[in-house]
């Protein structure tokens, strides 16, 4: 059964539009569950209605014309249930309803499955009978599986208005948005500009090539280049594979040699296609004909082949010097767009991230807010290729990407921009006012840095100094560790600009989703393997690397603070600041003017909000790392768009959490900040400020934001808005007590887009 239903996965996926999709799924479950017919009901969005839209066996004029409700007929009874039906005697059956044009009287056994995808339901997929039959556990269990199968090809065809194209006459795909996770609010209007993780065949867009005789070129070059890595690699094996293994060499080298390949690759650049481009649509032909053959071995083929293609692509990729056209208003689009792909956009030219995977707590949404760029995460079975040099509009609110917006899309969306720009440029009175409420009771802000960029950005909106300076950037975006002097400079420019302020420079937090190229990290559960502190501790070398470069910068300005990451035991603490000792002795002794910093600890595990007041009493100060410590708490990865809809900063869990620590604060006496993204919710601010933060800590572009916030309150209401949300059970309660203070105050447009 297993191999059935790959197969016709396989095919499903292949197929060039829905309306030939749906026709394979319905003939060959048909075929595997020897049903007489097969048919397949496609739900209406925000409807309560299906229309049948495939058939094998019904009457095929009732396509398209068969409509029913939820609440009628056996069909439906599987649409209102959302479970499956299996009926040996259908006609029989309360809710038996004939409709004429199906012809469907003859057929007496039913069997219907939902068709879900995250809780919501696209379709039911049905198979009936002549016989009185009762489906069998087996074919039952066949049919729920592929039920759940076809959902994401069906969530995809809906995402893509391909579903919409084929209820419309003319077959038109409307203009339809894609739908990601928000990432970064703001509106990002530009060109689509694709990052392909390198070698990935789907990541491949179409481009006109500028030189065909030079594509043709590198193709030939490509194809001799791998031919011989393969010749060389089958050499180096004959001896240790055995001879059934070592075939595959052959097979390699007889399709690069072969004239359908090369054909394939030829016509498509002679037709206007890059190599790269050119490539990929010849490989997946080729894939496509071995995954169609009965035979398994043949087909298993398929794989290899795709691994060729991947070759010939690495080749092409390493023989092409052409850098990444960036466009002036940038949109980055990638299946999963990592930091360093987003800090190498030249400056000023980011307007807006797509990605395929990933959520708003991504380091790369981190980053994005940071460049003041709009990023939508998460999008489902994202076709980069297709978006390659098109226009794009990234909401960043909504998390929607417009491919090609229509005329009156684009106006509303410039309205907005347009808004955003006035009400930014409106905040900048705020700029040198002090983040006090009206009755005197004031706070820190402070703003996290991390890319050279940041500085000027945050030195304009006026800021109390750097809460947070994540310092790995700089190590992702090289090819080796950074030196001491390297190190030195990078820091000494950020306490610089600041000085006499105070600057947290973070030591280095790698690991999680944050991967260095020269230095793997090979965790089967990144998040809670070998990162921040954990890896620094045991590579005393890099760790005291690093001290040394911060406290060598802070000679001459003495605003140095420096913090740990990831923290789970005081051990690690006392380490770390065993090692900053040493590192500061022996600056003091080759003849530094230095002073000792002040030395303080994330508080984004778990355990260190019950170890916060031993934490507190060994250390200068502690900040709150809401983005991992809300990941660890509430258990959902922050990077995956799964689950992002339970990722939820105002979870009561949270809160509770993040108060406990700033009673920590005040027993001992200890500076408690927060420079985590919740931080830079204007909402979130004030319950944050109300349980007596020394400070909190945010990208730039959100800043003046929560100023007006925290201007526009009492201290004795932000008390009140605390103790409201801290009896509250559940997010949306607290999210509702939170909007509407700052509605009822005229500031509706620090939680949504427009004024
Ligand atoms: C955090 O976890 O909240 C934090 C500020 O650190 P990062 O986002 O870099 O993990
Ligand atoms: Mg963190």
């Amino acid at each position: 059964m297993l191999d059935i239903l790959h197969g016709i996965v396989q095919d499903v996926n292949a197929a060039e539009d829905l309306p030939q999709a749906l026709r394979i799924i319905v003939e060959r479950v048909a075929q595997a569950t020897d049903a007489d017919v097969c048919s397949i009901y496609l739900a209406r969005e925000g409807e309560d209605y299906l229309d049948l839209m495939a058939t094998k066996g019904l009457n095929p004029e009732a396509v398209g014309q068969v409509r029913l409700a939820y609440d009628e007929g056996l069909v439906g009874l599987v649409a209102e249930r959302e479970e499956p039906v299996n009926l040996e005697d259908a006609d029989s059956h309360p809710r038996f309803r004939y409709f004429p044009a199906t012809g469907e009287e003859r057929f007496h056994s039913f069997m219907g499955v939902p068709i879900i995808h995250y809780r919501q339901l696209l379709g039911v997929l049905v198979v009936q009978r002549q016989a009185r039959h009762r489906f069998d556990d087996s074919e039952a269990a066949f049919l729920v599986t592929m039920g759940a199968q076809l959902a994401g090809v069906l969530a995809h065809a809906r995402a893509s208005g391909g579903i919409e194209a084929m209820r419309t006459p003319s077959g038109a795909v409307p203009n339809r948005p894609l739908s990601g996770v928000p990432g970064a609010s703001g509106v990002g209007i530009g060109r689509g500009v694709v990052v392909s993780t390198p070698n990935e065949l789907s990541d491949i867009p179409d481009r006109a090539p500028v030189d065909t005789e030079a594509e043709l070129n590198a193709f030939e070059q490509a194809r001799m280049a791998v031919r011989a890595d393969v010749t060389e690699l089958a050499e180096r094996l004959v001896d240790t594979l055995p001879a059934s293994e070592h075939i595959l060499f052959d097979v390699y080298l007889r399709i690069l040699d072969g004239n359908t390949l090369s054909e394939g690759v030829c016509s498509r650049i002679r037709a206007g296609n890059w190599a790269a481009g050119a490539v990929r649509d010849a490989i997946d032909e080729q894939v496509r004909l071995f995954e169609a053959m009965e035979d398994g071995y043949l087909a298993e083929r398929a794989s290899d082949i795709r691994d060729l293609g991947r070759r010939l692509l690495n080749r092409l990729d390493k023989d092409r010097d052409d850098p990444v056209a960036y466009a002036e208003e940038t949109v980055l689009v990638g299946t999963e767009v990592n930091a360093s792909q987003l800090a190498e956009v030249p400056e000023g030219c980011l307007v807006g991230v797509v990605s395929g995977s990933g959520s708003a707590n991504s380091h790369v949404a981190i980053l994005a807010r940071a460049l003041g760029a709009a990023a939508v995460m998460g999008v489902p079975d994202l076709r980069v290729g297709a978006l390659d040099g098109r226009e794009l509009i990234a909401d960043g609110y909504r998390g929607r990407v417009y491919i090609e917006p229509r005329p009156e899309v684009r106006a509303e969306y410039e309205r907005l921009r347009r808004e955003e720009a006035e009400l930014t440029e409106e905040l900048k009175a705020l700029q040198d006012l002090p983040a006090e409420t009206t009755d005197g009771e004031s706070i820190g802000l402070y703003v996290n840095t991390g890319l050279v960029s940041d500085v000027s950005s945050s030195l304009s909106v006026g800021c109390d100094g750097v809460g947070l300076h994540r310092t790995e950037f700089p190590f992702m975006v090289r090819d080796r560790f950074p030196g001491e002097e390297a190190q030195a400079s990078l820091y000494r420019e950020v306490l610089a600009a600041f000085a006499p302020k105070p600057v947290t420079l973070r030591t280095l937090d790698v690991g999680g989703d944050k991967m260095l190229p020269y230095f793997a990290i090979k965790d089967e559960n990144p998040f809670l393997g070998w990162r921040g502190i954990r890896m620094t501790l045991d590579h005393p070398e890099i760790f005291l690397t690093q001290m040394r470069a911060m406290l060598r910068a802070s000679e001459g300005y003495d605003n140095l603070a420096i913090m740990f990451p990831m923290v789970s035991r005081l051990e690690e603490v006392e380490q770390a600041q065993r090692l900053l000792e040493r590192a500061f002795t022996e600056l003091r002794a080759d003849g530094l003017t230095i002073v000792w910093p002040r030395v303080g600890a994330m508080v984004e595990v778990p355990a260190a909000v019950y170890q916060a007041e031993s934490l507190a009493y060994r250390l200068d100060f502690l900040s709150i790392g809401s983005n991992d410590l809300a990941q660890y708490l509430l258990a959902v990865d922050r990077n995956n768009s799964r689950v992002a809809a339970l990722y939820d900063d105002l979870h009561p869990a949270v809160l509770r959490a993040v108060n406990e620590v700033a009673e920590s604060g005040q027993r001992t006496g200890t500076p408690i900040k927060v420079c985590g993204s919740m931080a830079a919710d204007p909402g979130t601010a004030l319950l944050l400020f109300a349980m007596g933060m020394e400070g909190l800590s945010m990208s730039s572009s959100g800043l003046l934001r929560v100023k007006w916030a925290i201007r526009s309150f009492t201290y004795a209401e932000t008390r009140d808005l605390l103790e409201r949300a801290l009896s509250m059970e559940y997010p949306e309660e607290i999210r509702a007590l939170v909007a509407s203070a700052l509605e009822a105050r005229g500031l509706g447009s620090l939680i949504r887009a427009g004024k």
